[in-house]
């Protein structure tokens, strides 16, 4: 039976992010795809121009709706914007019993616009990351969680065993926005020991929309009964094909290839 995949994101006007990159990444990794909409967000490859959250109930009535009926074979949260909506979300994951929940800390778009307001970072804490199979974040989102700043690799690890403290089973954080070096190296560590994943940084300015399509990417081989060192690997290949393969359309940051 094909395996379900649902993502509780919000949605790019512009095609490169959010819900529609899962969708994207889920239909190419051969997972049937669900979604709730958290917010609808109106911005093309230039940048975000209006940010329209959902009412949490909305939310919650979407998830419901999912949860009566079809039973995801695995989970992945993107933009969820308020405590409300991370209450939600958390609510649902509880009472449907969803497992394989991959937790992407998204906070702010590459422009800079606000996707989770800074009051609901406690919320994401308290009741999301201890639901987490694995939470994804890159540096800034690493360093904004566990409240330390990340120069060195034993930073990078001081960070993750916070992360799994507060809960999360897995933790892997990405290297992506480091200044430094050759290369694009993601760890992960699972309580008991650290896994390096590297791989070569690529100069382009086409990388709207990585971190979704690489959690997604994620919660899809999981959902596929991969391990979850298998399953990162799996993503990691995926992302760097498609950042390699990114698509020049729009004028601003084009986003990646979700046919690679
Ligand atoms: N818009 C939405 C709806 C998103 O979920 C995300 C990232 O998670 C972004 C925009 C950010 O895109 P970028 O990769 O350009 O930071």
């Amino acid at each position: 039976m094909i395996k379900k995949v649902l993502t509780i994101a919000g949605s790019d006007s512009g095609g490169g992010a959010g819900i529609q990159a899962d969708l994207k990444t889920f239909q190419e990794l051969g997972v049937f795809g669900m979604s709730a909409v958290t917010a609808v967000t109106a911005q093309n490859t230039r940048g975000v121009h209006g940010v329209y959250p959902m009412d949490a109930a909305a939310v919650a009535s979407q998830l419901d709706a999912i949860g009566e009926d079809l039973t995801p074979d695995a989970v992945k949260t993107g933009m969820l914007f308020n405590a409300e909506i991370i209450a939600a979300a958390a609510e649902a994951i509880n009472k449907y019993r969803w497992e394989n929940v991959v937790i992407d800390p998204v906070m702010i778009a590459k422009g800079g616009s606000t996707l989770l307001q800074q009051e609901a970072i406690q919320a994401m804490k308290e009741v999301l990351i201890p639901l987490a199979a694995v939470i994804t974040p890159n540096i800034p989102e690493a360093e904004a969680l566990t409240g330390t700043q990340i120069h060195t690799e034993e930073d990078k690890r001081e960070a993750c065993r916070i992360l799994h403290q507060m809960g999360a089973r897995t933790c892997l954080i990405k290297g992506g926005h480091e200044e430094n070096g050759d290369y694009s190296s993601d760890l992960l560590y699972d309580g008991q020991a650290f896994y390096e994943m590297k791989s070569p940084r690529i100069e382009t300015r086409h990388t709207h929309g990585t971190g979704c399509t690489f959690s997604a990417a994620l919660a899809a081989e999981l959902a596929a009964g991969r391990a979850i060192r298998r399953a990162a690997e799996t993503a990691k290949t995926f992302i760097q094909a498609a950042i390699e393969d990114t698509l020049e359309i729009g004028s601003g940051h084009g986003p990646t290839n979700h046919w690679a």
